[in-house]
C-alpha cells in the first residue's frame, strides 16, 4: 500500500471532509454577513462521498473529521456519518458543529457511528455569544453539549476562538466552567483570512501568551499521539477538564501537520492556507476509478509545502474557513 506520506516524510492519516459551505451563524472571524448562496455549487453526495473515503482509507487514512460549513445543515448528515464509519479501515468519525441541532440529532449521530465532537462556543455569555457568532442561541447549544454526554459521549471538545475586546476576558469562566465536566476546551488562536480587512489587528490574542498563562497556572503539556489534531494539550490535577491550544502561528506548527483537507464540491487542499485545490471530482463518479484517484492523491502530496506563508502575511487563497472546511 502506497501511505499518503510527502517529501517531507509527514504521514497523513487524518481527513478532514466539508460536506457543505452553507452556514447558518455570521461568525464575525468567518462570514460575518453570513452564507451567500451560489447556485453554481453542488456539494459531494453521499456516494461520492463513499468513494472519496475508501480511497483514502485505502492509503492510509483512518480518522475523518466531517467538516463545513455547518455539516448538520445536511439533511443526509446521519447518513454521511454511517456511510464515512462503515468504510473498512476507518477507526474515529469525528465531526465539528456549531451545535445547534445537537439537542435533537446527538444520540442519532452516534448511533450511526459518530466517535468524537468539537462545538464551537466562543463565550459563555448569551450576550456575548450573540454578538460574536450573529445567533442567539447559546442555551440551544449548551443544551446541546448535555444532550452529547447524554448520549454517551465521554468528552465533549469545544472550540473558542479568544478574541482582544470581545470574550479575552473569560478565561477565569472557562476555566471554571471544565473544572467538573470532562471537556477539553481548545483555544484557537484567530487566524487571518482572505476575506478579513480590520478585525484580525484589532481582535488578535496571541497564543502563546494564552500558553505561558496556563504554565504559570500549574497546567501541564501532554505528549501528543501520532493522529492526534493540531491541538497542544494540558491537564492540571484539579480539573477533570483539559486545556487545547491551537496555534497556527507558533513558528513549528506545521511540522506535525498530519491532515489533508477534501472541500465541499471535491477539492483536495493541502493547506489549509494553500494557494489551490486539486479537483477530484471526475474520479468520484464511480466505483471503477478507485486506482485513478488514488494515483491523483499521490502525485498531488508531492507538491505540499513544508508551512504555510502566514508569518509573512499571506493567508493564501481561503476567504474564510467555510469555504473549505475549518
Ligand atoms: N460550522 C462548524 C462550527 O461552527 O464549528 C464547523 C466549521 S467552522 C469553520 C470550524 C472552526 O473554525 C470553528 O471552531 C470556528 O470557530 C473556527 N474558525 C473559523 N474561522 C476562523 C478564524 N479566522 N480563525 C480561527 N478559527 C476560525
Amino acid at each position: 500500500m502506497f501511505e499518503l506520506q510527502d517529501a517531507f516524510a509527514r504521514k497523513f492519516h487524518y481527513l478532514r471532509l466539508s460536506v457543505t459551505d452553507v452556514c447558518n451563524f455570521k461568525c464575525q472571524y468567518c462570514l460575518p454577513d453570513g452564507y451567500r448562496p451560489d447556485g453554481r455549487k453542488s456539494f459531494l453526495t453521499l456516494e461520492e462521498i463513499r468513494r472519496l473515503t475508501r480511497a483514502f482509507a485505502a492509503m492510509g487514512t483512518n480518522k475523518v473529521r466531517i467538516t463545513g460549513g455547518e455539516p448538520s445543515l445536511r439533511k443526509d448528515f446521519t447518513a454521511i456519518i454511517e456511510t464515512v464509519a462503515a468504510t473498512p479501515g476507518i477507526r474515529k468519525v469525528a465531526t465539528t458543529t456549531n451545535g445547534y441541532r445537537m439537542a435533537r440529532q446527538v444520540a442519532d449521530w452516534r448511533r450511526a457511528g459518530l466517535s468524537a465532537i468539537n462545538v464551537s462556543v466562543d463565550s459563555l455569555d448569551p450576550r456575548m455569544f450573540q454578538q460574536i457568532t450573529g445567533e442567539n442561541r447559546f442555551h440551544e447549544v449548551m443544551a446541546g453539549i448535555d444532550a452529547a454526554f447524554a448520549a454517551g459521549f465521554e468528552q465533549v471538545k469545544v472550540n473558542t476562538v479568544l478574541m482582544r475586546g470581545l470574550n479575552d476576558g473569560e478565561l477565569g469562566q472557562f476555566l471554571a466552567w471544565i473544572k467538573d465536566n470532562p471537556i477539553q476546551l481548545r483555544f484557537i488562536e484567530l487566524m487571518q483570512t482572505g476575506e478579513m480587512d480590520t478585525l484580525f489587528e484589532r481582535h488578535h490574542v496571541r497564543g502563546a501568551a494564552i500558553k505561558e498563562k496556563l504554565l504559570d497556572a500549574g497546567w501541564q503539556q501532554k505528549v501528543r499521539a501520532h493522529n492526534d489534531g493540531p491541538a497542544e494539550v494540558f491537564w492540571h490535577a484539579d480539573y477533570v477538564g483539559e486545556i487545547g491550544l491551537i496555534i497556527p502561528y507558533a513558528q513549528d506548527f506545521c511540522a506535525s501537520c498530519n491532515r489533508l483537507r477534501v472541500s465541499s464540491v471535491g477539492k483536495l487542499h493541502l493547506c489549509l492556507f494553500g494557494e489551490y485545490g486539486v479537483d477530484l471530482r471526475d474520479l468520484l463518479a464511480g466505483d471503477g476509478q478507485q486506482a485513478a484517484l488514488q494515483l491523483r492523491l499521490r502525485q498531488a502530496l508531492a507538491d505540499k509545502k513544508a508551512s504555510h506563508f502566514l508569518h509573512q502575511g499571506n493567508p493564501g487563497m481561503t476567504p474564510h474557513l467555510a469555504s473549505i472546511g475549518g
